[in-house]
């Protein structure tokens, strides 16, 4: 074994960052893997050994060490309860880089997903591409046929949705004038999944932002933010949509804004932490990034207009309320929406399993950390669930159709936009 291990040779700063850990072991009970396992290595406090072991060259970066990091979600409950402010999420992201770096992230699986993430992920015309393939190939059956002779296929199937057709996955406009008296302007983050897959969301996004008094602008050149690769440990290519982004959303259309809205938790939690993957260009896009639910709350929500008579569950995104600490915000905004029940649900701050791309990665565990949401939620009998994050709709969503449930999942701007409208989601 080598005096430093890959890990200290590449980010001293590891080392460091693992010595804020107390051991305490306040974080345990708050981590899913923990709590499935029972193992002190799937906890936070045992990977943060294990990266301290391989900073200062004392066990192999691979195996075990390579393992336990790869079975993290990186959902970031630790994080919330640890009294040391250890930057947990931080830490997995460069030992992960130092990982995939040495080329110990080994497999199939991996491999497709360094390419999807890179080669098609990061262009948003290619990834749009690869949308009208996979929807072309739905409505001819041929994943369905793929799925008989593939598992893996199979079961990706069943976390997709149907890929909308080209007419609902269009960009949004480059402007939508604010209605009623005008209170500012923002621009607004269409990201990757959410453009593709969740183009409605998007659009209630733009509807519910004017109806409260903003101008919309969606700046071109923007894309990918890049929290999928820096997951996945690819830094380089993290750093560099990043600064695609820090450009596109500089003076948008020559004017400033008042902040740039995400609806994504993921991508509005990495747009947050722009300052420290690009340390100095990256400082305004930090400060200006705002989760749509965290703005709406901030400047006022204008009281909507039509009611909802229904029961609805809200999901926490661990990239909302772990990595942004915002959990309130879009309850307040629920809670004004007369007629709307907002029904608590026991599991709610925990993951749903779907974290980035890990629900096809570590299938098994995925599912296992999925059942007591589930489980939650049934007992709660809800209409909606609400949840702010297109991972996480698509893991719930194909979580109570495999139950049977009736409650279908939705995006808390979609509530809000259907008050507005008077009409309850799926109404036209
Ligand atoms: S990020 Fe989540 S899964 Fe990973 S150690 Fe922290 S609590 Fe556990
Ligand atoms: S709560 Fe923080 S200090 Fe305590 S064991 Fe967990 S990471 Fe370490």
């Amino acid at each position: 074994m080598s005096e430093t291990s890959p890990l200290f040779d590449l980010d001293p700063s590891l080392l460091d960052d693992s010595l804020d850990c107390v051991h305490c072991g306040l974080c345990l009970s708050a981590c899913p893997t923990y709590r499935i396992t029972g193992r002190e290595n799937s906890s936070p406090r045992g990977r943060i050994y294990l990266i301290r072991g391989a900073a200062e060259g004392k066990i192999e970066l691979g195996g075990v060490v390579a393992e336990e990091l790869g079975l993290c979600l990186g959902c970031r409950a630790c994080e919330s309860e640890c009294p040391s402010g250890v930057e947990y999420g931080a830490m997995l992201e460069k030992g992960r880089a130092a990982i995939a770096d040495a080329g110990l992230r080994k497999g199939w699986a991996y491999r497709l997903e360094g390419f999807a993430l890179r080669r098609i992920v990061a262009f948003p015309r290619r990834l749009h591409a690869a949308f009208s393939l996979l929807g072309l190939a739905q409505r001819l059956g041929m994943d369905r046929v793929a799925g008989l002779l593939l598992p893996f296929v199979d079961y990706a199937r069943g976390l997709l949705p149907r890929v909308p057709r080209a007419a609902a996955r269009r960009r949004l406009p480059a402007f939508t004038p604010a209605q009623g008296e005008r209170r500012g302007r923002v621009a607004l983050l269409e990201g990757c999944v959410m453009a593709e897959l969740f183009g409605d969301v998007n659009r209630a996004t733009v509807r519910v932002l004017a109806r409260n008094g903003y101008d919309v602008v969606v700046p071109e050149g923007q894309g990918c933010c890049g929290a999928l690769h820096a997951h996945a440990g690819d830094l380089s290519t993290s750093r560099r949509l990043a600064t695609k982004n820090v450009e596109a959303f500089a003076l948008p259309g020559g004017e400033p804004v008042d902040a740039v809205v995400s609806n994504s938790a993921g991508c509005g939690a990495a747009l947050g932490e722009t300052d420290q993957w690009l340390p100095g260009r990256g400082e305004e896009l930090a400060r200006q990034a705002r989760d749509v639910c965290e703005w709406l709350d901030e400047v006022g929500l204008r009281a909507p207009s039509g009611s909802l008579a229904a029961r609805v569950c809200y999901d926490d995104p661990c990239h909302l309320v772990h990595a942004q600490g915002i959990s309130s915000a879009p309850r307040r905004l629920l809670s004004a929406i007369p007629g709307l029940e907002l029904v608590a649900h026991a599991d709610a701050e925990s993951c749903c399993g779907a974290a980035g791309t890990y629900n096809l990665l570590q299938r098994e565990m995925s599912q296992r950390v999925l059942e007591p949401k589930l489980d939650a939620l049934a007992a709660a009998d809800p209409d909606w669930i609400a949840t702010g994050n297109p991972g996480c709709m698509l893991q719930i969503e194909a979580g109570v159709r495999a139950r049977g449930m009736a409650a279908r999942v939705v995006h808390p701007v979609e509530l809000l936009d259907r008050a507005y409208a008077g009409s309850a989601p799926g109404e036209s």
